[in-house]
């Protein structure tokens, strides 16, 4: 079986490369391995590592909207699982061209190129952020997606693009919606990553508005696992939501955060918050629990603990990602 992983230098895509090349997933041992990823700043071929000599692995520097390297990479393929993508709302906020262009376009050239070549099965990664916010409940696989982000919005593009590919032309695609991932390798720049870093660095951390917004948290891990089961026996053209059950407000895990770094409130700075943020995020997971079997392995607080354990291990990981990881306004 030969798979090609789009934005696999990157922190999901990563971990799913590491654990498929591992043998810890449902591909078979002689599986091999293509990563396409153009190693924008939050991807990192040091994510790799474990994995740079595997004999399955290979490595392709590119962009996944330049479709002539696009249709030079995928003959032979069996399947694509896509991950690659422009990943941080506030960036997104501060300039959208490149999650228009990476994550609508190039989902666009991928699935082009997927059909003329008759790749098998494509697994489009996606978000519960397409959604917009829910209050109370949790969302279905059938809710009309209404993001309110840019990275939202472009990531909806991409799955109704992905989803008109199967419904047009009857290509294998399936979604797969999730909610926050956490764990190691994670760009220090989302909550977690960001949070455990500043404070082992002895700076502050940034809590939007009032700590209220509500997350539901997935041990990255988990998350794969998922992808996985969707990949091997996911059913052709349909949506699956994959989540943790763990949900806790921002200021809740703020203050677990401080406790596992041994800081105080004091530590904290309370800042203006995020344009247009989602309140609550809510998934429904019954359908990929009772179709597929999925259930998270990692509990939050082994998770957590081992994450940042992880970061207290691995500074020569982070230390040099800190600079990229500042935002530009
Ligand atoms: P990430 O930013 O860590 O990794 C993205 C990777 O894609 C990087 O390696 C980057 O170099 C690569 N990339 C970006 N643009 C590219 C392009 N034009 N051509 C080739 N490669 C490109 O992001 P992540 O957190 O690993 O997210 C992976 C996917 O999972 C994304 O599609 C994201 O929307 C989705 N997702 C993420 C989360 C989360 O909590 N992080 C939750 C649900 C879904």
């Amino acid at each position: 079986m030969r798979i090609l992983v789009t934005g696999g230098a990157g922190f999901i895509g990563s971990q799913f490369v590491r654990a498929t090349l591992s043998g810890a997933l449902l591909s078979p041992p002689d599986v091999q391995v293509t990563v396409l990823d153009k190693l924008t700043y939050s991807g990192n071929l040091a994510n790799l590592a474990p994995v740079a000599d595997h004999p399955g692995l290979t490595f392709v520097p590119g962009d996944i909207t330049d479709a002539y390297l696009v249709d030079s990479v995928m003959p032979g393929h069996d399947a694509v699982v896509h991950f690659a993508a422009e990943s941080h709302v506030d960036r997104s906020l501060i300039g959208a061209r490149d999650f228009v262009t990476s994550n609508v376009l190039g989902t666009q050239a991928l699935l082009d190129g997927a059909r003329r070549h008759r790749v098998g099965r494509f697994v489009h990664v996606s978000t519960d952020e397409v959604y917009g916010s829910i209050e109370r409940g949790s969302w279905t696989e059938d809710q009309p997606l209404a993001p309110n982000s840019p990275y939202a919005a472009s990531k909806a593009g991409s799955d109704l693009l992905a989803l008109a590919q199967h419904r047009s032309h009857g290509m294998d695609v399936v979604v797969t919606r999730c909610s926050n991932n956490y764990g190691r390798y994670h760009f220090p720049e989302k909550m977690i990553p960001l949070f455990i870093t500043r404070l082992m660095e002895g700076g502050r951390v940034p809590l939007y508005g009032d700590g209220g917004n509500v997350r539901d948290w997935l041990h990255v891990s988990d998350h794969c696992t998922a992808i996985d089961l969707v990949l091997h026996r996911g059913r052709a053209g349909e949506v699956y939501h994959i989540g943790g059950g763990v949900e806790m407000t921002n200021k809740e895990l703020t203050g677990l955060l401080l406790d596992a770094c041994g800081a105080g409130w004091d530590r904290v700075d309370y800042v203006a918050d995020r344009k247009g943020h989602d309140l609550r995020y809510s998934l429904d997971v019954t359908k990929i629990r009772d179709e597929l079997g999925h259930r998270p392995a990692v509990s939050f607080e082994d998770g957590l603990a081992d994450t940042v354990r992880w970061y207290h291990d691995n500074r020569d990981w982070w230390q040099p990602l800190l600079e990229r990881a500042e935002l530009r306004r």
